[in-house]
C-alpha cells in the first residue's frame, strides 16, 4: 500500500469519511475529526497571517494534551515545519534549539511561557509568534471545556492558542493548502540528548507516513480502534506510532498528559484502548503500581515497547501476571521511530548465549546491515553496527553536513548501535557503542548485566554503567531500584548476577536508589548515573 504523502494528506481523508469520530479524548473531554480540523484551521489562518510561511519552523512545546494535535496540525496546515520540545526542557536547552533551528513561532504551555521561555525567546531574534495554552487547566476531568470557550484568560504578549483557533476556526475560514509532498520537511526533531547536545534530525512527511502506515497494516488492528498515546508525543515513538499511526487508522488516540501510572491506568478501564506502545520503563511503573489487575489491560489487542532496550524478564512477568505479550520495537529519532518490529502473533525469540531478546525484523523495503569498523557486512551472529537504509530513513541533520555525513554516509544511517542478526532475521541490540564498558580490556555490555538483574524477582529498574576503577581501568557497577515490599542487600543482588555471568562481567557494586534518573521520555539516563559514581 502506498502511504499518503503526508499525514496531512491521511488527516483530512479520516475528516471526510469519519466527521463525527472522536479523534481525540482527554479525560471526561472529546474532539471529533471535523472540530479538531476547525480547530487547528484556526491555528492555521492565524500563523499565515502573522507572516508564518511555508518551511518556518515552530517550536511545540506541549504535554500530552489536545493542543499538542492542534498546533501541530495547525503548523502542518500552514506549510511549517514543527519541532516538538520536551516540556521539561530548561533555558539552555530551549535556547540552542530556538537558535538551532531559527524557530518563528512558539506554542507551549503558558506556565512555561510565564516560567522562562519569554525571557529565553528574548534573546532569539527569529520568534516573532507565540501561542499558549492554559495546560494546567487540561490536568482534570472537565479541563476541556476550555475548548468550548468557558476558560479564556489574558495574555500579556502571548496569544491564546485555544482562543485564536476558536476564532478563526468558526469564521472557518480554511487556509489556503500548503501541498505538502513526502518529501517536505515535517520536523525537526532534536534527539533525546541521553549522550551529548542535541542535533536536530529531519523527518519528512514520507519518513513519517512511511512508519504510521506499516503500523496501520501491520499491527491488525481494526479500522477505527482506540490508541493510547503512553509515549509522549513530543518523542518520534509518540508522534508516529500513536499520533500519525492512529490518524493512518482514522482511529481515537486517548492522550492523557504526561505518564504517571495511576492515571493511566484509570484511563485504560475509562477508554478500552487496543493498542498502545511506551518504553519499558512504563510497563515497569504500570506493574508495580498497587493497583493494577488483569482487567486494567483486557481491552488491549496489542502492547508495544519501544525506544528502549527490553529485558526478557520483563515481557514474562507482564504476561505471566497481566495477560498481554509485550511485542518489542527498534528504533531511533532518526529512523522516525522503529525499523525493526516483532510481527503481531510471533514471539522474539531470546538468544540463547548472551540471553538478549530479539528487537524485531526489518520492515520491507528496510535494509539493516551488522557492519565492522571497515563497513563491510559481518557474519550472522557476530556484533558489530547497525546501519539501516529505508524510507524511514531522515535525509540528515538540520544545517549539519559534518554530522550529516558521518552519521549517514550515501544515506545509510549508522546508528551508534551494536547488534547482531540471526540466520532467522532477527535483529538484536547488543548496547549502544559508546555505553561499552572496557574492564581489565574485557568488554562488557551493559545491557546483559541489565537483563540478569531484571530476571531477580525483586528487581523494578536496573542500570548498568562503568566507573573507574585504578586497577581494571574501569569496573561494572549496577544502580537498582526494587519493587514495592522486597529488600534484597546489594551483596545479594551482586551474587546473583555472579552466578549467572562471566566473572569480569558482574557488578563489583551495586547500589539501591529509590528511583532511577530517566529522561521525560522515560529512558534511564545511563549518563547521569555514571557521573554520580
Ligand atoms: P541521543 O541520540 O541524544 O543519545 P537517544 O538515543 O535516546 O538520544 P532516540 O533516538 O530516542 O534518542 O533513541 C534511540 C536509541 O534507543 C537507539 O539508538 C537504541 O540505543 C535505543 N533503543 C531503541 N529501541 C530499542 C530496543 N528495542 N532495544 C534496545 N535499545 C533500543
Amino acid at each position: 500500500v502506498q502511504p499518503p504523502p503526508s499525514t496531512l494528506h491521511a488527516f483530512r481523508a479520516a475528516v471526510g469519511s469519519v466527521p463525527d469520530r472522536t479523534a481525540l479524548a482527554y479525560f471526561d473531554g472529546r474532539l471529533s475529526y471535523a472540530e479538531t480540523d476547525a480547530l487547528s484551521d484556526g491555528l492555521a489562518v492565524h500563523l499565515a497571517e502573522r507572516g508564518f510561511r511555508r518551511g518556518d519552523r515552530a517550536a511545540v512545546m506541549l504535554q500530552n494534551t489536545p493542543h499538542f494535535v492542534l498546533a501541530l496540525l495547525g503548523v502542518w496546515k500552514a506549510g511549517g515545519v514543527a519541532v516538538p520540545v520536551n516540556p521539561m526542557y530548561k533555558s539552555t536547552e530551549m535556547r540552542h534549539i530556538l537558535d538551532d533551528a531559527e524557530v518563528t513561532a512558539v506554542l507551549c504551555a503558558d506556565r512555561t511561557w510565564d516560567g522562562f521561555l519569554r525571557d529565553t525567546a528574548a534573546g532569539s531574534p527569529s520568534v516573532r509568534i507565540v501561542l499558549t495554552a492554559h495546560e494546567r487547566d487540561l490536568q482534570t476531568r472537565d479541563d476541556l471545556r476550555v475548548l468550548h470557550g468557558e476558560r479564556l484568560g489574558p495574555q500579556q504578549d502571548a496569544d491564546d492558542l485555544l482562543t485564536v483557533a476558536r476564532t478563526a476556526g468558526r469564521i472557518r475560514v480554511a487556509p489556503a493548502d500548503p501541498e505538502l509532498t513526502a518529501g517536505d520537511l515535517a520536523l525537526i526533531s532534536y534527539t533525546s540528548g541521553t549522550s551529548g547536545t542535541p542535533k536536530g534530525a529531519t523527518n519528512t512527511h514520507g519518513n513519517i507516513t512511511y512508519n504510521a502506515e506499516r503500523q496501520r497494516t501491520g499491527l491488525g488492528l481494526p479500522e477505527g480502534a482506540t490508541y493510547f498515546a503512553l509515549a509522549p508525543l513530543f518523542h518520534i515513538t509518540g508522534m508516529v506510532c500513536e499520533l500519525a499511526a492512529c490518524i493512518a487508522n482514522q482511529g481515537t488516540l486517548v492522550l492523557a498528559y504526561r505518564f504517571e501510572a495511576g492515571v493511566v491506568l484509570d484511563a485504560f478501564l475509562e477508554h478500552r484502548p487496543a493498542y498502545t506502545v511506551g518504553p519499558s520503563t512504563a510497563y515497569m511503573a504500570l506493574m508495580a503500581h498497587p493497583e493494577v489487575t488483569r482487567d486494567h489491560f483486557a481491552s488491549f489487542r496489542t502492547m508495544s515497547s519501544g525506544g528502549a532496550p527490553l529485558p526478557p524478564a520483563l515481557v514474562e512477568k507482564f504476561r505471566t501476571g497481566f495477560g498481554p505479550y509485550v511485542h518489542n520495537g527498534y528504533g531511533l529519532t532518526e529512523c522516525t521511530a522503529p525499523c525493526a518490529s516483532v510481527p503481531p502473533g510471533r514471539e522474539a525469540p531470546v538468544d540463547k548465549v548472551s540471553g538478549t531478546l530479539a528487537v524485531g525484523v526489518p520492515g520491507a523495503d528496510t535494509v539493516v546491515r551488522i557492519i565492522g569498523e571497515d563497513g563491510r557486512d559481518l557474519p550472522f551472529g557476530e556484533p558489530g553496527e547497525i546501519a539501516v537504509r529505508g524510507p524511514q530513513v531522515v535525509p540528515g541533520y538540520w544545517r549539519r553536513p559534518d554530522a550529516t555525513a558521518e552519521a549517514l554516509p550515501d544515506g545509510e544511517l549508522r546508528t551508534g548501535d551494536i547488534g547482531f542478526m540471526d540466520r532467522d532475521g532477527w535483529l538484536y541490540v547488543v548496547d549502544r557503542k559508546k555505553d561499552m564498558i572496557n574492564a581489565s580490556g574485557f568488554k562488557v555490555w551493559p545491557r546483559e548485566v541489565e537483563d540478569v538483574l531484571y530476571s531477580h524477582p525483586a528487581v523494578r529498574e536496573a542500570a548498568v554503567v562503568g566507573v573507574p576503577d585504578a586497577y581494571r581501568g574501569e569496573s561494572v557497577k549496577a544502580y537498582v531500584s526494587l519493587r514495592p515490599g522486597t529488600s534484597p542487600e546489594p551483596a545479594e543482588l551482586a551474587a546473583y548476577c555472579k552466578e549467572r555471568l562471566a566473572a569480569y562481567k558482574y557488578p563489583r557494586a551495586v547500589e539501591i536508589l529509590a528511583e532511577l534518573p530517566k529522561t521525560t521520555s522515560g529512558k534511564i539516563l545511563r549518563r547521569e548515573l555514571r557521573h554520580r559514581a
